[in-house]
């Protein structure tokens, strides 16, 4: 299933699945022994999507060392990723709340709950952007469940390639305030211009004292760019065997694209980045081993504020 320029899924279908594949991650880090994170919605919401795959994954009938071997992408390290990165994004968003600032706006927001499952100050509105379908079923779904939000949460369904500054600013979004941004598992699944474009749009809709959290890969060594292509087609494969057919390299668009964390600096934000690598190691998670290194290599979490 190739990319074009104006494609739509759900949750169970392209770019929507890789929403499902998350909570899932999600589902199994919460699940853990001594589990780092705990997002009591992520399995349930996988099991509502109904992507049979998925839905053994959470229940534990399918486990990921049934699924992970050397050649592949491995589930559990997807969990340990997972778990990291959902921490290092609830962390982000806590502190900037408890510093003051009352807008946060969830870049595709998937399957995440935090506006559900955080303790957010009393007055913080949360903003989630997605695709209709995909903020439909969460908000349907949730309310099904007897989940309250736990800030104000305003939906703004619409792609994030087309015009969402004036869907934001029409939900009651304030440019001339301070706001809190993320884009947590977006920025691959955007041509390289369109990332361009997002990140100059936030920044030109950020008031000075702004704060934004994302992913960011240095620029990849060839060589390992197509160990990692690689990887993703066996894991694909592998998962194929077990039912669950998506075809992951056909999602992102690879190749080169500015590193989103000097992209930013270039334009005011000051940046502090986190590697993969080093925060599985300071929350005590196994380290990245060299099989590793292609599916995560250099992979880093960054955060930073716009200059007042
Ligand atoms: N941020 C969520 C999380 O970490 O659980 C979801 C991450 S999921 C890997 C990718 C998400 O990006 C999906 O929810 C998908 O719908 C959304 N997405 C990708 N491209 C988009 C676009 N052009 N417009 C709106 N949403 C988009």
């Amino acid at each position: 299933m190739t990319r074009t320029d104006n494609d739509t899924w759900d949750l169970a279908s392209s770019v929507g699945a890789t929403a499902t594949m998350v909570a899932a991650a999600r589902a199994l880090a919460t699940s853990a022994e001594q589990p780092l994170i705990d997002d009591p919605y992520a399995d349930p919401l996988v099991r509502a999507v109904g992507v049979d795959f998925f839905t053994r994954l959470v229940s534990g009938e399918l486990r990921p060392q049934d699924l992970d071997d050397s050649e592949t992408a491995g589930m559990q390290r997807m969990a340990d990723n997972m778990a990291v990165r959902t921490k290092f994004f609830d962390d982000f968003f806590l502190d900037t709340a408890r510093a003051g600032v009352r807008q946060a706006v969830i870049l595709a927001s998937g399957l995440d709950a935090r506006a559900y499952r955080l303790d957010w100050p009393d007055g913080v509105v949360v903003y989630e952007i997605d695709q209709p379908a995909v903020i439909d079923f969460k908000s349907t779904t949730l309310a099904d469940l007897g989940a309250a939000p736990t800030a104000e949460r305003r939906t703004v369904a619409v792609d994030l390639r087309h015009d969402w500054p004036s869907a934001l600013i029409d939900a009651g979004f304030d440019p001339t305030r301070p706001s809190a941004w993320s884009a947590e598992g977006l920025l691959g699944y955007l041509p390289p211009d369109a990332q361009d474009r997002l990140l100059d749009t936030i920044t030109e809709l950020s008031a000075p004292g702004s704060w934004i959290a994302v992913e960011s890969v240095p620029r990849v060594d060839p060589d390992l760019h197509e160990k990692t292509v690689e990887r993703m087609r066996t894991t694909s494969q592998r998962w194929q065997q077990h039912g669950f057919n998506l075809d992951f390299a056909e999602l992102v668009y690879l190749g080169d694209r500015n590193e989103a964390a000097t992209y930013l600096e270039e334009r005011g934000w000051q940046m502090t980045r986190r590697s993969v690598r080093e925060l599985l190691v300071a929350n005590g998670l196994p380290p990245l081993d060299d099989q590793d290194a292609a599916d995560f290599g250099e992979l880093q979490y960054v955060s930073g504020r716009l200059s007042a």
